[in-house]
């Protein structure tokens, strides 16, 4: 590497910062120095040496340029970022080192792929915080202004962003995976924030975005917008303007609840297998795809938005109505994604053409709708706004210039049509037509110089030529200009052929040029109909995932939810949404009447016995009704909802090294707090995470604490393996719950069917069995249980058992529970190994001495 090079090198790395800077030479793009030596084991691409053995040495690495694409994820899933400098002339134009700048920057929140990657800036003024948020490829720009460092932390967490932009030195304190950006403070500081916001937008004022009342949020707003332009080097003309969230629209679930359903992820890996969302997308565009994550985050919360979502839903289900709107979706392309690549400067012709066959599609849509003879339902539904525009001029545009199949890059050629350009198709014909035209001029002089064998020559060091025999020299035109002297021949050339030859030599230069000036005019327009090619994607997006969910309510024999004005929640025949697909075998339906004056269950029965699915189907059918989705069950009938809470088993966060219990604590806190009368609230194994009379004097604080809630109990189940729970039903406005079993010979069969009334007693025992304990472990233990004096239960509590039981009466509970009982009530089998309980037996058996 020379000298120049390495200072040029130097002085863009200087500019990248941080950034992995990436330099275009010839085909490849090369990292240096540093630089090379992190990303090379990242890329798994062979780390070399450049200018071996002189002063100049330096490590280096490559990708070729047309691969950049492909490893760049794996960088930004490292956590880093990559500045892409180019070149700024063509080798022709400059003699020597090319000069290069940075195009762009490319950070983990401003990658443009299929995922809606988010980038988040966050700003806090003491208890005030503000959110601002953009997601790149749409251009879609959030505020979300709020007060508490507990909201801001499951805000961020809900929000899930791929990068964060933090000031220096602010504290950190969330638990998220994004990358982090810091920025100094000033860029935070509320005037030059609002001076960046109104000169990024042209704006002269903030009081139409109603940000004002919010400088945490102007702070976050400026500080994001600057990372925008340093990123882009440029304003992104897509970004149009700013969405204010204020805290009303907030969403049905907070991120916990959304984990422990399984609404974007699993809880064994967090994939999206065997998620709700997976279940539901049966999207046929990324547009619809994204809109479902959107609605799921923001589900409705208003009587005639939903009933208008159940009623499309419901027109869609008919096949006849919906498959041929799916068939045409199929084959629009991720509008928003295109829009913001053409708005980056980024689009390349093959993204024209995605756009310009997806409106030829759409222009049939209207038409599609009124084919079937049912234009005027349809327009009742406002399934496709009548005023969405279809952006016709632009297809036109884009049909008379845009090739059939335009090639991925620009330089190759072939990306105009003939026809566009008068200059290009000379251009064009003067290099496809070459020998034509020379075939022209060779006749022209022949005819003019008067001998037949007159020919046009070419060689690589002269170039074209007539080439005259020595013997014939004295009959050449005046108007030849010599060339060349050979031993037997003169070489000529003239003026009309100097000029071809120029011409065809610029030809290559020019074709590019010129195909490059009418593909920029194509963006340009591009970018002129952008506010109306938003409205078309959202409008596209609505329908598709209309579509998909009714699809889903279709192939799974879903049915339409009622909304009532009772604050209640009833269900017949519900099933678990996912469980069937996940599992491969078949769910049991289950019904639930939670009506208003006795909206609180206390759910009991033995492990396994199916507590917690039936908890989870009831919040999950509540998510999806005020999606505007169908729901698995023959009946649903319920008050809207506001929020719904969840707290279920804790174990998860022991990995995060908090102890369950102050997670419980927390979570619960914040539940308590936040809970109204129109919440529904999911409390599964509450106050396992400390010992037992802990929880359970817990568990039941919090169950009289909902009970007593201001304005009315919000509907509530409890389950929980505390037998002394189900005397809470002694209050009228709470019932018993409990899952069947059926006992035969010594095992347990699962009937995962609910039924009124608590469950008769523990099962722990039988359980033990099912999860491969030894017969030895379950004969000590049902010793140990026997032994231990049977509680005092008040009589009519207790139900008869289904069948006789042949081992001895497995006690209940106990008003002063022995501490060996209560750690065995405490242990939790499903997660011991057989070594684990057997360790534990051993233990206890050793403490109490021989029996
Ligand atoms: P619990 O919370 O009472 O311990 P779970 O709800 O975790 O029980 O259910 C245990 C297992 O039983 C589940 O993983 C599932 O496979 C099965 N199961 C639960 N409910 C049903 C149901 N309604 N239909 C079919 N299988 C079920
Ligand atoms: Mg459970």
């Amino acid at each position: 590497m020379s000298t120049p090079m390495l200072t040029q090198v130097a002085a863009l790395k200087r500019e990248a910062g941080d950034a992995i800077l990436f330099t275009r030479m010839g085909d490849f793009f090369e990292l240096h120095g540093e630089d090379a030596v992190i990303a090379a084991p990242i890329l798994d691409i062979a780390l070399t040496v450049r200018g071996r053995g002189t002063e100049f040495e330096t490590p280096m690495c490559g990708v070729p340029h047309h691969a950049l694409e492909a490893y760049l994820p794996k960088l930004l899933a490292a956590g880093y970022s990559a500045a892409i400098a180019e070149p700024t002339a063509k080798p022709e134009e400059v003699k020597g080192l090319l000069p290069r700048a940075i195009k762009r920057i490319i950070t983990p929140g401003t990658w443009l792929d299929d995922d809606a990657r988010w980038l988040a800036s966050v700003h806090r003024l003491g208890q005030a915080w503000g959110i601002a948020l953009l997601q790149l490829a749409s251009g879609q720009l959030r505020v979300i202004p709020g007060e508490g460092l507990e909201l801001l932390g499951s805000t961020l967490e809900r929000l899930a962003p791929q990068e964060l932009i933090l000031a220096e030195g602010s504290p950190d304190p969330f638990e998220l995976e994004a990358a982090r950006t810091t920025l100094p403070g000033w860029r935070f500081e509320r005037e030059r924030a609002r001076t960046q916001i109104l000169a990024f937008f042209g704006w002269t004022h903030l009081e139409g975005v109603g940000l004002d009342p919010f400088p945490a949020a102007i702070g976050a707003l400026g500080a994001l917008l600057d990372q925008v332009e340093a990123t882009q080097k440029g304003r992104p003309a897509h970004i149009q303007g700013v969405n204010l969230e204020l805290g009303a629209s907030g969403p049905l679930l907070d991120a916990t609840s959304a984990r422990h359903l399984e609404i974007a992820g699993n809880t064994l890996d967090g994939s999206r297998t065997g998620s709700l969302v997976a279940l539901l997308d049966l999207c046929r565009t990324r547009l619809g795809s994204r809109l479902l994550r959107a609605w799921l985050d923001q589900p409705l919360r208003d009587r005639a938005g939903l009933e208008r979502r159940w009623r499309q839903v419901g027109w869609l289900t008919e096949d006849r109505h919906r498959e041929p709107l799916q068939k045409l979706l199929a084959h629009v392309p991720d509008l928003d994604r295109i829009l913001g690549r053409v708005a980056l400067g980024l689009a390349t012709p093959p993204e024209l053409g995605q756009l310009r066959d997806g409106l030829g599609w759409l222009q049939q849509l209207p038409g599609l709708i009124q084919e079937g003879g049912w234009f005027q339902e349809a327009q009742e539904l406002q399934l496709w706004p009548e005023a969405t525009p279809l952006c016709p001029d632009l297809l036109e545009a884009l049909r008379f210039c845009l090739a059939e199949a335009p090639p991925l890059e620009l330089d190759k050629g072939g990306v105009i049509r003939d026809g566009v350009d008068p200059e290009l198709d000379a251009v064009r014909r003067l290099a496809r037509d070459a020998k034509q035209v020379m075939l022209e001029l060779e006749e022209e002089e022949r005819a003019a110089a008067g001998f037949n064998n007159l020919k046009i020559k070419y060689n690589r060091v002269f170039g074209y030529y007539f080439e005259i025999t020595k013997a014939n020299l004295a009959a050449a035109p005046a108007h030849f200009i010599r060339k060349q002297t050979l031993a037997n021949a003169e070489r000529f050339t003239t003026e009309k052929l100097m000029a071809f030859e120029q011409r065809l030599l610029s030809a290559e230069s020019d074709l590019l040029r010129l195909e490059e000036a009418q593909f920029r005019l194509l963006l340009d327009l591009v970018l002129g109909d952008r506010g109306q090619l938003n409205q078309l994607a959202q409008a596209v997006a609505r329908l598709d995932l209309l579509c998909a969910l009714a699809e889903r309510a279709r192939l799974s024999g879903w049915s339409r939810p009622e909304l009532s004005e009772e604050r209640e929640l009833i269900l017949a025949g519900a099933r678990h949404p996912m469980l069937e697909a996940r599992m491969g075998r078949e769910c049991i339906p289950n019904d639930l009447a939670l009506p208003a004056q006795r909206a609180m269950a206390v759910v009991t029965g033995p492990n396994m016995g199916g507590k917690s699915t039936f908890l989870r189907t009831a919040a999950l059918l509540v998510v999806l009704a005020q999606v505007g989705s169908f729901v698995p069950a023959e009946l649903m009938r319920f008050g809207l909802v506001d929020r719904i809470f969840t707290r279920i088993g804790a174990s998860d966060f022991l990995a995060k090294g908090q102890s369950t219990f102050m997670v419980e604590m927390t979570e619960t806190a914040r539940i308590l707090n936040q809970v109204t009368p129109a919440s529904l609230v999911i409390l599964d194994e509450i106050g396992r995470g400390t010992s037992t009379r802990d929880g359970l004097s817990l568990a039941e604080a919090i169950a009289l604490h909902l009970r007593d809630l201001k304005g009315g109990e919000p509907r509530t189940l409890f389950a929980t393996h505390y037998f002394e729970l189900t005397r809470l039903a002694e209050d009228p406005r709470i019932q018993n719950l409990h899952v069947e079993v059926q006992e035969w010979e010594e095992h347990l069969l699962f009937l995962h069917r609910i039924a009124e009334g608590p469950a008769d007693r523990s099962y722990g025992i039988q359980v033990a069995r099912l999860a491969g304990l030894p017969r030895s472990v379950i004969a000590a233990a049902q010793r140990i249980l026997a032994e231990t004096p049977e509680p005092a239960i008040p009589a009519g509590r207790r139900r008869r058992p289904q069948q006789e039981v042949s081992q001895p009466p497995l006690p209940l509970f106990e008003a002063e529970p022995d501490p060996l009982r209560a750690e065995l009530a405490a242990l939790d089998l499903n997660r011991m190994t057989p070594l684990e309980a057997l360790l534990w037996l051993a233990e206890r058996q050793a403490g109490a001495g021989p029996h």
